[in-house]
């Protein structure tokens, strides 16, 4: 399964805005966005570079690319499952972007970040619907239940989760004592709030 293994910070700095793809760390201090704001390499902070209509719609794709943690053949793949979808296209990428499993665990509040989700759903972590899944990019579906596996519920990580108060999309609920989320319904574009102008990766698609 391919995956991107370069620095996560960098994707943040070159998308000028915090993509959350660290935990903890991106609310803290540390933050690479907050300390260097500007694009890594050596160019990164020459600011008089026009940019082009391309490149506002390239850039939009690679964030949304980054924010979920897809590579581009996967990426490609949505969008031409999306544009076979009756609705906007844009609005089907997102959605289907947004029930990944692994988004899934990291909105339940299960993970600090899509990265860790994605770990802990490899590692067999979770049951859906009562049966073992490692698929990240298994797509929920409305009544969907995710448990966490009675053999992990004793680890620490998972341990400390169920004294937390999660905060989740209204789409989604956790119970947080038994370690279980539900998806209640499909995510309408308002209840997504990744930071993506999506009409602009259907225009650099289009053409
Ligand atoms: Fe992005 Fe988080 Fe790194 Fe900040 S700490 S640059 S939000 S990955």
């Amino acid at each position: 399964m391919a995956r991107y293994t370069g620095p996560s910070c960098r994707q943040c700095r070159r998308e000028g805005q915090k993509l959350f793809l660290k935990g903890e760390r991106c609310y803290s201090a540390k933050c690479a966005v907050d300390r260097r704001a500007y694009a890594p390499g050596q160019h990164g902070q020459n600011r008089r570079a026009k940019v082009t209509e391309y490149g506002l719609q390239l850039r939009e794709k690679q964030k949304a690319k980054r924010f979920y943690g897809v590579l581009e053949a996967q990426f490609r793949n949505y969008f031409d499952k999306a544009a076979k979808k009756k609705g906007l296209t844009g609005e089907n990428l997102l959605i289907m972007l947004e029930t990944r499993l692994d988004n899934v665990v990291f909105r339940m509040g299960f993970a600090s970040s899509r990265k860790e989700a994605r770990q802990l759903v490899t590692h067999n972590h979770f049951l859906v619907n009562g049966k073992k899944v490692n698929i990240p990019s298994l797509e929920v579906s409305a009544g969907d239940v995710i448990k966490v596996k009675e053999k992990s519920a004793s680890s620490p990580k998972f341990k400390e989760i169920r004294d937390m108060s999660i905060s989740t999309p209204s789409w989604i609920s956790v119970d947080t004592d038994k370690l279980e989320g539900r998806v209640l319904a499909m995510p309408l574009r308002e209840e997504i709030d990744t930071p993506v102008a999506e009409h602009l990766i259907v225009e650099l698609y289009s053409k």
